[in-house]
C-alpha cells in the first residue's frame, strides 16, 4: 500500500495517546445500581468530535448518565452504515493497591496507566484520534459510520446502549454491523506466535435466583423438608454438573484457526473427535475457547437461616449462567433438572447470545486492517465467555463484532489487567491501534 494512502499522521498518534490519558482523569466510575456519572467524559468525546466537524447528540435517561451519538458520513450513502461504540464508564478502583492515582492518566517510559486504559477508555480515544484524522486529510469513510460513546455498560446498560436501542433507535438506521472492545488485541500463543482473537459471538447472560421452601421447625427435631439441605443439594447438582460439549459456529472457526496457527490436525466432524485433546495442543491459546465450549453455571450466593437450633422456612441462592447461542432452551431445560421439584428458579437477568458470521467482508477487512500492520500476525474468530454493548445494540439488528485492535508485547498480561490493580496500556500499542482502526473503519 502507498505511502500517500495512509491518514493516520504524528498528530494522530499523540491525540490517541493525549485523549487516552485525558479521558482516564475524568473519573466515570460505575457502581452498579444507576451510581455512576459520565457527563463530563461525554462533553469530551462531543467536543473532539464537533471540532473535526462532525454534530455530535448527547442523550441521557438520567441526569449525569450521559451518552454521545455522531453520524460520519461515508461516500457511499446507499451503502449499509457501520457502527462503532466505546463505552465511558469503568469498573471501581481501589487507589491504595495501586502503585499510580488510578486517576492520574499519568503517561510514563511509553505507558499510559489508570483505569479505563484498556477497559475501554484506549479505544474510546483510538475512535476520537481516526475520525479526526479523515476531517483534516478530507477523506470520507466508504460507508457511513455510526460513532457512539456509551453510559453504564459496567452494569446493566439500562441507561447507556439500552436506553438508546430502546428510545434512540433513529440514530442508528442503516447500521447492519457493529464494532467495539474485546476483541482485536494481540494475544501471545507461545514460539513468538502474535494472535488477534476478534470477537464473532458472545455466550448469553443467565443470572438466576434459586428458592427452596421447606418447614421450618426446631433444630433438634428430625425433618425430612429441610430447605437448606434441599437448597444445597441443588446447588451442588448445578455446581458439579458437566455440560455437553457444544461446537456452535463461531467456536468451531476458532478451533479450526487455531489447529491451523499451530500446525495441528483437527477433523472436528470426525465422530472421535476429542476437544480436549487440542485444547492441551493449542497452548495458552486453549484460554480462548475453554470457556465457550459449552453452557455453564456457576452458584455464586448462599443465603439461608438465622439461628443454629432454627430451621429457617426458606433457602435463597444465586447462580450465574451463560448460554451458547443455540442452546438456551437446553440450558433451561437442564437447570429445570438440577434444582428439582422443591426448588424454584428464575432470571434475575437475562441477555442474550450472539453470533456473527465470520465470514462476512466485516470480518474479512478487520483480517486484513490487522495484517497491513503485523504481516506475521494470526487473526482468528472467537466467542465471548461474557457480554458486552453488543447485546443491547443487537436489538436494532446490529450485527456486533469484538474488534478493538491493540497490540502489547508478550509479558504484558492484557487479561489481568483490564478490571485489574494497574491498568495501563502502551503509547506503541495505542498507535498500532489507531492505525488498524482506521484502516479497517475506512475500508469496510
Ligand atoms: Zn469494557
Amino acid at each position: 500500500m502507498a505511502e500517500s494512502d495512509q491518514i493516520v499522521d504524528e498528530r494522530s498518534l499523540q491525540e490517541v495517546v493525549r485523549f487516552t490519558s485525558e479521558l482516564i482523569r475524568i473519573d466515570t466510575t460505575n457502581r452498579g445500581g444507576g451510581d455512576g456519572r459520565e457527563r463530563e467524559a461525554a462533553e469530551y468525546a462531543a467536543e473532539r468530535l464537533a471540532e473535526a466537524g462532525a454534530e455530535p447528540v448527547i442523550l441521557e435517561k438520567a441526569p449525569g448518565r450521559s451518552n454521545v451519538v455522531a453520524r460520519i458520513a461515508g461516500d457511499d450513502s446507499s451503502a449499509d452504515a457501520l457502527l462503532v461504540h466505546g463505552h465511558l464508564d469503568v469498573v471501581p478502583a481501589a487507589a491504595a493497591d495501586w502503585s499510580v492515582d488510578p486517576f492520574s492518566g499519568e503517561v510514563r517510559d511509553g505507558i499510559v496507566w489508570g483505569r479505563g486504559a484498556l477497559d475501554m477508555k484506549g479505544m474510546d480515544a483510538m475512535i476520537l484520534a481516526a475520525v479526526r484524522s479523515w476531517a483534516r486529510a478530507g477523506v470520507r469513510p466508504r460507508r457511513d459510520v455510526v460513532v457512539a460513546f456509551t453510559a453504564d455498560e459496567e452494569a446493566s446498560a439500562e441507561y447507556g446502549s439500552g436506553f438508546l436501542a430502546d428510545h434512540h433507535g433513529e440514530l442508528f438506521e442503516g447500521c447492519t454491523e457493529g464494532v467495539s472492545e474485546a476483541g482485536g488485541y494481540s494475544f501471545h500463543g507461545g514460539d513468538g506466535l502474535r494472535i488477534y482473537p476478534i470477537g464473532a459471538g458472545e455466550r448469553g447472560t443467565a443470572w438466576l435466583n434459586l428458592t427452596a421452601r421447606g418447614r421450618a421447625g426446631h433444630g433438634s427435631k428430625a425433618n425430612p423438608h429441610n430447605a437448606v439441605t434441599i437448597l444445597a443439594e441443588a446447588v451442588a447438582r448445578i455446581g458439579r454438573h458437566r455440560w455437553p460439549v457444544r461446537l456452535v459456529p463461531t467456536v468451531r472457526a476458532a478451533l479450526t484457526g487455531l489447529a491451523a496457527v499451530y500446525g495441528v490436525e483437527a477433523d472436528l466432524d470426525d465422530a472421535d473427535f476429542d476437544v480436549d485433546a487440542l485444547l492441551a495442543r493449542l497452548g495458552p491459546a486453549a484460554q480462548l475457547v475453554e470457556s465457550t465450549l459449552r453452557n455453564s453455571a456457576n452458584p455464586t450466593v448462599f443465603e439461608a437461616g438465622y439461628k443454629v437450633n432454627v430451621i429457617p422456612e426458606h433457602a435463597a441462592a444465586q447462580v450465574d449462567g451463560r448460554m451458547l447461542p443455540g442452546w438456551e432452551e437446553e440450558f433451561i431445560a437442564t437447570m429445570n433438572e438440577l434444582t428439582g421439584p422443591e426448588v424454584d428458579w428464575e432470571f434475575q437477568h437475562r441477555e442474550v447470545a450472539l453470533s456473527a458470521p465470520v465470514d462476512s467482508p466485516t470480518f474479512a477487512a478487520a483480517r486484513e486492517a490487522v495484517l497491513k500492520f503485523d504481516p506475521e500476525g494470526h487473526v482468528v474468530p472467537y466467542c465471548m465467555s461474557g457480554g458486552t454493548d453488543a447485546k443491547q445494540f443487537s436489538r436494532l439488528g446490529v450485527v456486533g463484532y469484538g474488534f478493538s485492535p491493540l497490540k502489547v508485547p508478550p509479558e504484558f498480561g492484557y487479561g489481568r489487567l483490564a478490571h485489574g490493580v494497574d491498568e495501563r496500556v502502551p503509547v506503541e500499542g495505542l498507535h498500532f491501534g489507531v492505525s488498524v482502526l482506521d484502516e479497517f473503519l475506512r475500508r469496510a
